[in-house]
């Protein structure tokens, strides 16, 4: 450990970064801040690269340190300058009232992200609805977790990405793993896999790359990207012909059984063969694998989620987990792996545009006037449903679109699909806020620039990504003049004269979260900073204080009004846009270990960019032996909508037929100036970021 100095002081906390959320001690004080990972549940004593470097950003010289406007006002061609807070919050209302008055509320909207705390994504929500009066609010994790919460809550009328604690891993006999790569996006929770493993565990991993967590999994299923539903009906279909099904859990605990025995008749193994590419044979191990363990696990991620048919891909998966009988029993059912650090938090308190604290529904007049009477509102002030994220997008700066924005913690110029469709309808707006605290692409497009406070520098709480609520402690202050977004709603609320309704403290803002989540199913009302800091957090729903909250979900019923879960018949579509003589290839998107999301942070961390430095794409040799491309060449990887180019990375890791493309980078290596935008997914609304056509050509030598 860090021995502490006579002018510093040592914090527990949390990692910025994944939702994995693992626990840190941070020494800040008289020197650059330092760390040491920490005993805590999710990671016990683990911390990767990220999480190791994490204190490196918070004296970078890039920060910003102070408000920036454009130099001509309107004119977004000149250059940002500083200026000072009183300039930059003016400009702000100025455009707010200025576009109301000119083309109503809605005119005016919010983008949030899932880095956000609990209290600021509520604050957000809130913002928007009490402050600005507006519908247009949305976040980043419709992009991310959206698939997988709506099929939760189709199936078992509650989303909570993991309904159990993480240690279950260790204790299931088989894992399935569909499109999740964690041995590369949160190492520390391989512990659970590899003492599970050690045990004698069976580990099955079905992604169309052989990744870090393929290799030490007992069986790899390498399906063509976007066929993931079509593979689980036909692990369905032999799991009903081989007398399989748990019948007597099926009978007792769900409902809808009959329509998805029909549904998956048609999915024969060698049909499901020719759509997927994997073998009968490793269909058949997986299946007998799984229905013969005593415990079981099947977790999705992105790679099963970000479809046009996400949600019911994830539905697929969950059917053949409710028919082997595997939710609500220790050691085994359904999740899915959460990516953001709040991305669990993020989409339960109101930032979405459907959405009210607690999960509920802004369409509910019920429930719309339990969290107006918290507020102090009218819940007839309250607006209606808004536009999900890309559809937000899509239309700036449009009739009936949104003319000025507000973005927090979020990177769309990078990370939204289509991306520079996304920053040419930026372009349209007649005005663009953004908070952050480095000059991000999105940033860089603004009208005003406003600098916030990094994670160690504010308090509040996050969700991970078992549902477990921990504090994010204050390590030390925030650069002078730099607020937390917390306080800078607040001083933006004062400014639009909706003072009076909100707080700068994060523990105020908690315990008015706390009263608007009661009675919803995220209830957080038996939740307190104490209760959080006498142990290793609380898991919600936690309804009173002497309750002690739920680290696992449905063991006795689901949350359904007949206490059963849904079994939803799902279907086969083919994806949005199939390879063409001009696209012959599969372009699928991911992440790397060395870098995070849209790498606003990580670009800028030196430790991390020595590992990564460099967007590489992968190709598999026979590909790169066909068109000349030799392991030095930079490629260039082409789209309807795009192009984009990368360092050529040769490896029997990917299928021949698809080409792997990290999202962390923008500019000319932007993979999401490539990735699929038209084809929403109609329940979720999530882009197709993990399949569209390319074309591969190479580019360029040493
Ligand atoms: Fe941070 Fe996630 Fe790495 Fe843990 S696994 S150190 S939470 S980035």
């Amino acid at each position: 450990a860090v021995p502490a100095g006579p002018r510093t002081r040592t914090t527990e906390t949390h990692c910025p970064y994944c939702a994995l959320q693992c626990g840190m001690a941070v020494t800040a004080g008289d020197r650059p801040a330092t760390l040491v990972p920490l005993d805590f549940p999710t990671n016990r004593g683990g911390l990767c690269s990220k999480g190791w470097s994490s204190t490196e950003l918070l004296d970078h010289p890039e920060r910003l340190l102070r408000p920036l406007v454009r130099s001509t006002p309107g004119d977004r061609t000149s250059p940002l300058v500083e200026a000072t807070w009183d300039d930059a919050l003016g400009r702000l209302v100025d455009a707010i009232e200025r576009t109301q008055a000119r083309y109503g509320r809605d005119a005016v909207g919010c983008f949030g992200g899932g880095s956000l705390t609990n209290e600021q994504a509520y604050q957000f929500g809130k913002f928007a609805r009490v402050a600005l009066r507006t519908s247009a609010i949305d976040y980043n994790g419709r992009f991310c977790m959206s698939s997988a919460a709506g099929a939760a809550n189709r199936a078992f009328g509650l989303d909570r990405g993991m309904p159990f604690p993480l240690a279950d891993v260790a204790e299931a006999d088989v894992v399935v793993l569909v499109g999740s790569n964690p041995a590369d996006t949160m190492p520390p929770a391989m512990q659970y896999f590899d003492a599970g493993r050690e045990r004698g565990a069976q580990h099955v991993v079905v992604d169309p790359r052989r990744t870090a967590t393929a290799r030490n999994a007992a069986l790899h299923l390498q399906p063509l990207p976007g066929t993931d539903l079509a593979l689980a009906n036909g692990l369905l279909h032999i799991a009903l012909a081989e007398d399989l099904v748990d019948e007597g859990y099926v009978a007792a605990r769900t409902t809808g059984f009959d329509d998805v025995r029909s549904g998956v008749a048609a999915y024969w193994p060698d049909r499901v063969e020719r759509i997927t590419g994997v073998p009968v044979a490793d269909q058949r191990r997986t299946v007998f694998a799984l229905a013969r363990a005593e415990r079981a696990i099947v977790l999705t991620a992105r790679g099963a989620e970000q479809h046009r048919s996400g949600t019911d891909t994830a539905q697929a998966w969950i059917n053949l987990a409710l028919a082997l009988g595997l939710p609500g029993r220790p050691g085994s059912g359904w999740g899915t792996v959460t990516g953001q650090g709040n991305g669990q938090g993020g989409r339960e308190h109101g930032q979405k545009a459907d959405q009210l604290p607690g999960y509920r529904s802004l369409a509910d007049p019920a429930a719309r006037a339990h969290v107006a009477a918290v507020w102090g509102i009218d819940p007839d002030d309250l607006p209606s449903p808004g536009r999900s994220a890309f559809e937000l997008l899509d239309a700036l700066g449009t009739d009936g679109g949104v003319r000025t924005l507000l973005v927090l913690a979020s990177n769309v110029a990078v990370s939204a699909p289509d991306a520079r469709r996304v920053v040419s309808r930026l372009g349209d707006l007649d005005f663009l806020a953004v908070s952050d605290f480095f000059l991000s692409e999105t940033a860089e497009l603004a009208d005003v620039v406003l600098p916030s406070a990094m994670w160690a520098e504010e308090d509040g709480t996050m969700t991970n990504l078992e549902g477990r609520v921990i504090r994010r402690r204050k390590s030390l202050d925030p650069p002078s003049g730099v607020p937390d977004d917390l306080r800078l709603l607040a001083v933006l609320a004062e400014r639009l004269g909706a003072g009076e309704h909100f707080s700068g403290d994060a523990e105020t803002v908690f315990d008015e979260l706390r009263r608007a989540s009661a009675g919803g199913a995220a209830d957080y009302s038996g939740i307190t900073y104490r209760r959080i800091d006498a142990g290793e957090g609380v898991f919600w729903p936690c309804p009173q204080e002497d309750h002690p909250g739920t680290p696992r979900l449905f063991t006795e019923r689901f949350n359904t009004p007949d206490g059963r879960a849904r079994f939803l018949r799902v279907e086969h579509v083919d994806v949005h846009e199939r390879p063409d003589a001009d696209h012959p290839y599969v372009l699928t998107t991911g992440r790397v270990l060395a870098q995070y999301q849209s790498g606003t942070q990580t670009r800028r961390t030196r430790s991390l960019q020595m590992v990564a430095p460099t967007p590489r794409a992968e190709l598999h040799p026979d590909l790169a032996r066909r068109l000349g491309i030799g392991p030095d060449d930079v490629v260039e990887l082409s789209t309807r909508r795009g192009r984009a180019r990368f360092h050529a990375w040769i490896t029997d890791a990917v299928r021949p037929d698809v080409v792997f493309a990290p999202f962390h980078w923008g500019g000319g290596s932007s993979a999401n100036a490539l990735t699929d935008a038209d084809a929403l997914d109609p329940t979720s609304k999530m882009p197709a970021f993990k399949v569209c056509a390319v074309a591969v050509a190479r580019a360029g030598g040493p």
